[in-house]
């Protein structure tokens, strides 16, 4: 285990209720939300700060599940209204969810604003919102180091320009291959992924679903692999619980050099892998370290080849 002073990590994004269908069953109105998925993954690293809102419906047993990992609520905000909601379909071919709803409820109004604590933030992930308010959050932080980003097909589509400001202040984009050519308009990853590094990131991350994730930063590529799970129940939250992963290891190593951010990108791996394997957190917010650890071992043992 490295000996460091944590870095502080802040995240801004939904906190929902999402009903999912998949091949294997379907969950109404469970825990979700981009920024729920990311703290409760990164909550087995480090201390994380959370920015969201939830609106009156929201049940208490779930703000619990937060709690219990030791996540600071101080900016997650109760408004007038029901809770964000989210409804989505999977079909077999798993890697990408059909969205059949959203409602943004209490998000409509939603503006954030950072508690004097957070202020100080080392670490900022722009979980899944409107590129609007991640640009908000921004201007709210005095100084961070490193800005992490996530968006998706919805506001690729209905804000591009706005997502395009915000992306010129961010370190790390982390985003899956549909919405990388979406982005930069182009069908070859290889082509897309240097198109979207010229407009502010120095790092794209691709998450490729089964197939594991692709890093490009300046010349370099670095390919993970998925883990080959026997059963995959639900997609849902695996982006976010990967990025929670991927900065949660971040925020306590304070590595941030090529080695550093690869070990990163396993952890994030390693993490989504568990959160697969069940509905909503409730595989997600049960582990272990010494489970955590096992499977990091064992992705290194994935990719591990020698020279004859
Ligand atoms: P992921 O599967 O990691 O991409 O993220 C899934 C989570 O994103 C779900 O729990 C949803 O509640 C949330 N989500 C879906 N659409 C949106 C949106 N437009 N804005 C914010 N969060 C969303």
């Amino acid at each position: 285990m490295l000996k460091r002073k944590p870095l502080k990590l802040l995240v801004v994004g939904s906190v929902a209720l999402d009903s999912v269908k998949t091949p294997f069953g379907k969950a109404e109105n469970v825990l979700g939300g981009s920024a729920t998925y990311f703290s409760v993954s990164a909550s087995y690293f480090t201390h994380v700060n959370l920015v969201a809102v939830i609106g009156e419906d929201f049940p208490p047993e779930y703000l619990s599940v937060l709690k219990k990992k030791n996540i600071s609520l101080e900016g997650l905000e109760r408004a007038a209204g029901a809770t964000f909601r989210w409804k989505g379909e999977y079909g077999y071919q798993l890697n990408e969810a059909k969205t059949l709803e959203t409602q943004l409820n209490v998000f409509e109004k939603f503006r954030p604003k950072l508690p004097d604590r957070y202020r100080k933030s080392d670490l900022v992930f722009l979980a899944n919102i409107d590129p609007e308010l991640q640009d908000e959050v921004l201007h709210q932080v005095q100084r961070p180091q490193w800005v992490v980003c996530d968006t998706m097909n919805f506001w690729i589509e209905k804000k591009r320009e706005a997502l395009l400001k915000t992306l010129k202040r961010v370190n790390i984009l982390i985003i899956n291959d549909g919405e990388a050519r979406q982005l930069a308009e182009e069908p070859n990853l290889v082509k897309a992924a240097r198109r979207i590094l010229d407009w502010g990131p120095q790092t794209l991350i691709v998450k490729r679903g089964e197939y594991g994730a692709v890093m490009f930063n300046g010349g370099r590529i670095f390919s993970a692999p998925s883990y080959p799970l026997e059963m995959v129940f639900d997609p849902t939250g695996a982006g976010d619980s990967f990025a929670g992963g991927f900065m949660g290891y971040l925020a306590r190593s304070g590595n941030f050099k090529d080695q550093g951010i690869r070990q990163a990108v396993i952890y994030g791996s390693v993490m989504a892998s568990f959160n697969v394997e069940s509905f909503s957190l409730d595989r997600l917010r049960q582990l272990t370290p010494r489970a955590i650890q096992a499977r990091y071992r064992e992705f290194k043992k994935l990719t591990h080849f020698e020279d004859a």
